[in-house]
């Protein structure tokens, strides 16, 4: 199938999106100057590790949220299922991402995506003698050894958003007086910061996105990146919450496993097949962006991608 997904193929759905100038850039940035807000591009990757892509390739940018699903997956191969359901629940939240409240009852994040959970997930990862600096390394090793390459971080927004951390902040206190946040709130706000602050380009995340449908392995290689069922939870989770608030509809009409930044990028994962990214920077009102979340969509459309196609 992925034979039929050419580059050609690939502009064509660019050019149908391309158009629809809709939604805001990232809000929380204050007067940042966006350096690409019209940039658009997507690319898919097969379980081989070959890359097809269009657009804006080239251009790198800040993962933000679509870190969420590796570090919760990190965190459940480190420390195991029942550790981890001690402090993410897996049910979706039905509230904005950054919302400040828990599962009711337990005082658990309500899943690994929003930032309650990511935050949770974050803290998790490593060992209880790591600082912030050490438990982020642990995240960048593990990007840096799926995408190829040492990863930066974007340092200008990793301290605009340092600055900013406010509601963030709110939730990671939150979590610790119920008990469940495993380190300091204080450092584990700054370095979850910087995990959404490192940068990829389109073919990178692509190729990421292709490791969650290959149970694990890095495309194109035996080399295994998480465990097969860290995988499989976390696809679970990115298949019910990974789009937030608009998560019923993603699936409804979508059908995979998917997880978005505010920067614009989103992927989603085709299981045993291959992964899909796109990059677009302008968000609607959930925080996921308009053109890449259409241009994944149209290809789904047309390749019948729904996982539930073939009933
Ligand atoms: N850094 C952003 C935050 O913590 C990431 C949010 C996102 O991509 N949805 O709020």
């Amino acid at each position: 199938m992925t034979d039929d997904i050419t580059a050609d193929l690939l502009l064509g759905i660019l050019d149908e999106v391309r158009d629809d100038s809709s939604g805001d850039l990232v809000p929380h940035l204050g007067d940042y100057e966006h350096p690409n807000p019209d940039a658009l591009a997507m690319a898919v990757c097969d379980l081989d590790g070959t890359v097809t892509s269009a657009g804006d390739d080239g251009i790198r940018f800040d993962l933000q949220s679509a870190s969420k699903p590796f570090v919760y997956a990190l965190a459940l191969d480190q420390k195991g299922v029942d550790e981890v359901a001690k402090r993410i629940g897996v049910e979706p939240s039905g509230d904005a991402f950054n919302e400040i409240s828990l599962e009711a009852g337990t005082g658990r994040a309500p899943n690994g995506l929003v930032n309650a959970g990511a935050l949770a997930a974050h803290a998790l990862v490593g060992d209880t003698d790591d600082d912030e600096v050490s438990r982020f390394e642990h995240i960048r090793a593990l990007f840096s050894r799926l995408v190829g390459r040492e990863v930066e971080v974007d340092e200008e927004i990793a301290d605009i958003e340092a600055k900013s951390a406010h509601r963030n902040q709110a939730l990671a206190h939150l979590l610790a007086e119920e008990g469940n946040l495993a380190d300091d709130p204080h450092e584990v706000v700054a370095g979850y910061g910087r995990q959404c602050a490192v940068r990829v380009d389109v073919r990178e995340l692509a190729h990421m996105a292709a490791m969650f449908a290959n149970g694990g392995l890095k495309p194109g290689s035996d080399e295994r990146i998480l465990g097969r069922k860290a995988v499989r939870y976390a696809n679970s989770v990115m298949f019910t919450c990974g789009m937030y608030d608009a998560a019923g509809d993603w699936v409804y009409q979508v059908g995979l496993p998917a997880k978005s930044g505010v920067s614009g990028c989103l992927f989603a994962v085709v299981p045993g097949k291959f992964g899909i990214a796109a990059y677009s920077p302008r968000l609607d009102e959930h925080g996921n962006s308009v053109r890449a979340a259409a241009a994944i969509e149209e290809l789904s459309d047309r390749f019948d991608l729904h996982v539930l196609d073939h009933v």
